[in-house]
């Protein structure tokens, strides 16, 4: 893999890029037995800051809790070697990437209850995710053939290697209909998400998003939006949603760690609103900004600062 920094941290030490390497038959290949996590980090006028970085390490662990793999480091350990990371890579602004995974356990499926995992960090820099006029002009979408997972099937509440399958059929699927993102209904036919990303419709002056039953990942841009949104006294509604209310919608838009806050234009080749961002999407949108980026006062405790 091409480099993209110098440095990756991997089982307690920090080594160049091209020496994080593991085996052909580690587990995780095979089977997607891995949890992970994307956050990223912005530079701040006090220099760059992790945002929401306890949230994000909480629901690693909690996705590998699930999945009853033994974590041999702590959360602060993982905190900590992500800031070291970012510090050997000089980044100000980076998307991060750790991962947990079994590794060079032998291929037999059922895993030990004291196999080991494997533990990785990489720091590097990565623009917008959905294009660079996405976060401007919004992207076009189209509802997937593909379902998300049904809720006893595997747990999309945990972030796991194995789920991005079906993202994986559902993102592709979107851009070979020339859309720059799929939206996937769950088994019920509500709406549950993007591939990679939570989904928000306005309608009405209210702010609405499928509920954690529709199968999506509980995304931390997701509660960071609703909490933002609430601030400014929009109402928001938790809710089970048909797919014409995408059609009908005022303004739609993707939430995520990678995404951001990316307006959507169209659904299915239908105008969304006005066709480009809207009112209530470019002030969330701002508000994100302004605070993942230290522009506006941190009243939560949400930025961790690197240095
Ligand atoms: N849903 C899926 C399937 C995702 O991969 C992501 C990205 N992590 C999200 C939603 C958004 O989550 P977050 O805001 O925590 O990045």
């Amino acid at each position: 893999m091409a480099a993209q920094a110098e440095f990756i941290w991997f089982n307690g030490e920090l080594m160049p890029w091209a020496d994080a390497k593991v085996h052909v038959l580690s587990h995780a290949i095979h089977y997607g037995s891995s949890v992970f996590e994307g956050v990223r980090a912005y530079n701040t006028p006090k220099g760059p800051a992790i945002f929401r970085h306890q949230e994000h390490t909480q629901r690693l662990f909690d996705s590998a809790k699930i999945y009853r793999m033994k974590v041999d480091v702590t959360a602060q350990q993982i905190m900590d070697a992500t800031k070291e990371v970012i510090r050997a890579n000089k980044l100000n602004n980076a998307y991060i990437r750790p991962v947990i995974f079994y590794g060079d356990i032998g291929l037999g499926l059922r895993v030990k209850d004291d196999a080991k995992t494997d533990v990785s960090i990489a720091a590097f820099e990565w623009g917008t995710y959905l294009g660079d006029d996405a976060l401007e002009q919004g992207v076009d979408v189209g509802i997937s053939s593909w379902n998300r997972l049904a809720a006893n099937t595997m747990p999309t509440g945990a972030k796991a290697g194995g789920n991005y399958l079906s993202s994986q059929l559902i993102g592709q699927e979107a851009k070979r209909h020339g859309y720059q993102e799929g939206i996937a209904l769950d088994i019920n036919g509500y709406i549950s998400e993007g591939a990679g990303e939570n989904l928000f419709i306005v309608k009405d002056g209210k702010l609405l998003t499928p509920p954690t039953t529709a199968a999506i990942l509980p995304g931390i841009t997701r509660a960071t939006i609703m909490h933002l949104a609430q601030q400014r006294g929009i109402e928001v509604v938790e809710q089970s949603l048909p797919r014409e209310a995408l059609y009908l919608a005022d303004e739609i838009f993707l939430t995520g760690t990678a995404a951001e806050v990316t307006p959507v234009r169209s659904v299915d080749g239908i105008q969304v609103g006005c066709g480009s961002r809207g009112a209530v999407t470019t002030t969330l949108q701002k508000d994100y900004f302004d605070l993942v980026k230290g522009v506006s006062e941190d009243k939560n405790g949400w930025l961790d600062y690197v240095e």
